[in-house]
């Protein structure tokens, strides 16, 4: 009797065929669920003999294994026509493409690349999140030099004992530097682009957080007219033929001697306008000769070679390509403002 039925259910379990989900699915509750006409079969089971339990075990078994094969497969085969079907919809009528912009910045940090590319500086990157000793100790910061004050950045593990210990969002991409001339023989030339963290409040000119192109040039013989001419050749590719740059004295702990340097203001010419405070110039870096001490540190002999390194901030560049009067506009992902740079290369 219940080898009987056994059969019967093989017979229909071979024969479904179905690719309706709802229809499989009512199969799978009639062969499978707990009430399903197998787990009857297991209650039939009981009243076997002895003698045949093996033979009609091993049937039920075959059956169960038929039933969940053949319901997968039933449940595959919906899937795939419903995918092919979605594909092969000639009827659905076209839709542009909505292409995004660039970010204004990474315009213009891509454009300062390019041109440092070009004098033969390559690219060098390293973490955001870095240790006391390669963000200040060894550019030359003592643990209580007040040079620090003017980057209060974000300490992430802070120990007051030790500070090389400490763990920070770097307050300045010059731990590439570091990381760069530790890992490096020269001649190292090398340009680093990045984002750094400050402890700032939130203005139309200061953020939390902003971006920074540093360049290290280390070899023999490097001097302060070497830097001189690369920084003017960058200003006026960036800024146009005409533009031309001074060098002011300025105090970095990790240069020595250090300047800044001020273009032409691009607005007015160099005649004086609102934007340049009636001056004539505007600051766009700094830079100097590395000191002695940072390259002693980063395990570069400072009696065989010398170098300069300049950094600037790329919002600042672009706040003069493309006169942005609030830095908050760069991350607010306001795309009205960010479309206003599509025509932009
Ligand atoms: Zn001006």
């Amino acid at each position: 009797m219940i080898t009987e039925k056994i059969e019967k259910l093989l017979e229909e379990v071979k024969g479904l065929s179905t690719n309706n989900a709802e229809e499989i699915e009512q199969l799978r509750i009639k062969y499978l669920s707990k009430k399903g006409e197998i787990s009857q079969l297991m209650n039939d089971f009981r009243e076997v003999p002895a003698e045949l339990k093996k033979t009609v075990g091993m049937k039920i078994n075959e059956l169960k294994q038929l039933a969940i094969d053949k319901i997968n497969e039933l449940k595959e085969n919906t899937g795939s026509a419903q995918t092919q079907n979605s594909l092969l919809d000639l009827t659905r009528t076209s839709y542009p493409i909505k292409l995004g912009t660039r970010h204004p910045l990474m315009l213009v940090q891509n454009e300062i690349i390019e041109i440092f590319q070009r004098m033969g500086f390559t690219l060098a990157s390293s973490p955001e999140i870095d240790d006391d000793l390669h963000v200040f100790t060894k550019l030359n910061f003592a643990a209580d030099h007040p040079a620090r004050d003017m980057q209060d950045t974000f300490f992430i593990e802070a120990d007051n004992e030790n500070v090389t210990n400490n763990v920070i969002l770097r307050s300045h991409t010059s731990n590439d530097q570091s990381h760069y001339m530790e890992t490096h023989e020269p001649p190292i030339r090398v340009i680093c682009p990045g984002r750094v963290f400050r402890n700032e409040a939130i203005s139309a000119r200061a953020h939390c957080f902003f971006h920074q192109v540093e360049g290290l040039y280390v070899d023999k013989n490097v001097s302060f007219t070497d830097l001189k001419q690369v920084l003017l050749s960058f200003a006026r590719e960036m800024f146009g033929a005409d533009t031309r740059i001074r060098l002011r004295p300025s105090y970095f702990p990790f240069t020595e001697p250090s300047a800044e340097m001020d273009i032409s203001c691009n607005i007015c010419g160099g005649d004086g306008c609102g934007f340049c405070k009636h001056t004539g110039w505007v600051e766009i870096l700094g830079c100097g000769m590395v000191d002695p001490n940072v390259l002693e540190a980063c395990g570069i002999d400072s009696s065989v070679y010398t170098g300069y390194a300049f950094g600037m901030g790329v919002e600042r560049i672009t706040n003069l390509k493309y006169r942005v009067s609030d830095l908050r506009l760069f991350s607010e992902n306001d795309t009205r403002f960010l479309k206003e740079f599509e025509s932009a290369k």
